[in-house]
């Protein structure tokens, strides 16, 4: 048998052993060992998940509505409650494309969409810097792939040229915003790339910028004014929209292939009645939170400013990487921002390449001006 302790024991020795952090939370503040530090790691991007008003008002209606806390079946069989087909015309509307589909999770929509659409005839073209789920959703589509350089438009335009007609469709992957470096893709290259080349579909990850960037909040597609031109457009809901779940926005055709071929859609219980109700009042909302948009704004412009040459400048958006290179420093950053009330979480490799181990600020709108000062006070006195 396989000798599972020794490993823990071998990831435990190399620094690398993960456990589930023990926090209570209290607003954008977090409590651990009756420590109470602002929360500079959270996807709360807009302060809704703590936004207790919004929530008692929503709770309201839900009681009235009398939706279920289960789906209890697939959509494909029982499960395919009225609020599901309003909330996908909903963001349909929104988004001004034909048809839009809901998941249980970005997770699903990325280990889904790809081993629904791609097979050995299809390649696959994503940034080398793309979310684990999307890996995985390429894996398992067991299509060839070839990662291009992170945001190098002139690598992916070179591996166009060269693969273009040997496939019957190629797939170009990214996100909008980057996990991990926080800056951005140029999605309008992209879809200038996409128009160069026959048979190319663009499918983009918004996991971390739908709600936080864009006029309405709809993402860096509607920031850079081509939603009209990605053919799958997902995003989450677990993120700033303070809930559960992912969508695609895409045409009514891909829509229904999707609802034939993919099997986290098909063989997966849906997402509680209730829950899409809560996806849907928030989403319905976003068009005004445009104060909160501005504030995340402002107070990552200042984080980079003063993180310029240790990584913030490398960030485009509400996440900042501070990069200490090794690992030893990162750890013991990140415990003395701890100790001064500050809750940041140390990133280390295999999750970031060698050498650039990371804190990762992920800042969300409730922090306050002073706060992100009292921030950089502690980490100029170093
Ligand atoms: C968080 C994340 C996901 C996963 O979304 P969930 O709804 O949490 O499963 C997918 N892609 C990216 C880029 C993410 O950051």
């Amino acid at each position: 048998m396989k000798d599972y302790q020794t490993l823990l024991n071998r990831l435990e020795a190399s620094g690398n052993l993960r456990t589930l952090p023990e926090v209570v939370h209290r607003g954008k503040f977090i409590e651990k060992d009756g420590n109470r530090m602002l929360n500079l790691s959270s996807n709360d991007y807009l302060g809704l998940a703590a936004n207790w008003q919004l929530q008692d008002t929503f709770l309201e209606e839900l009681k009235k509505s009398h939706l279920p806390l289960s789906a209890t079946s697939s959509r494909l069989l029982t499960g395919n409650y009225a609020v599901y087909s309003e909330f996908e015309k909903i963001l349909a509307d929104a988004f001004r494309r034909e048809a839009a589909l809901l998941f249980n999770s970005g997770y699903h929509a990325n280990i889904g969409i790809l081993p629904a659409l791609a097979d050995k005839n299809t390649l696959l073209l994503a940034d080398k810097l793309v979310h684990a789920s999307l890996i995985d959703g390429i894996l398992l589509s067991g299509a060839p792939f070839i990662r291009y350089r992170h945001n190098d438009y002139d690598h992916l335009e070179t591996l166009l040229a060269r693969n273009t007609g040997t496939y019957e469709q190629i797939i170009i992957i990214t996100e909008s915003i980057f996990s991990m470096d926080g800056d951005i893709a140029d999605l309008r290259q992209l879809v200038t790339l996409k128009k160069q080349y026959p048979d190319i579909l663009l499918y983009v990850d918004e996991a971390h910028a739908i709600g936080v960037r864009g006029p309405n909040g709809l993402g860096i597609a509607e920031e850079q004014g081509c939603i009209a031109d990605i053919d799958l457009l997902v995003g989450t809901f677990g993120k700033a929209l303070a809930s559960m779940g992912a969508y695609v926005v895409c045409s009514r055709l891909l829509r229904n292939y999707l609802i034939n071929t993919m099997r986290p859609l098909i063989f997966s219980t849906a997402l509680p009645p209730a829950q899409i109700a809560w996806s849907k009042f928030l989403f319905i909302r976003l068009h005004q939170l445009q104060p909160q948009r501005n504030q995340l704004a402002r107070i990552s412009q200042t984080l980079r400013d003063c993180l310029a040459g240790k990584g913030g400048e490398i960030s485009e958006s509400h996440i900042i990487p501070f990069i200490t290179e090794e690992n030893d420093t990162t750890i013991q950053q990140a415990i003395r921002l701890q100790r001064k009330g500050f809750y940041c979480l140390p990133v280390r490799p295999p999750t970031v390449p060698k050498g650039t181990s990371r804190i990762r600020f992920s800042l969300t709108a409730t922090i306050t001006d002073e706060e992100i000062r009292e921030l950089i006070t502690v980490l100029q006195n170093n």
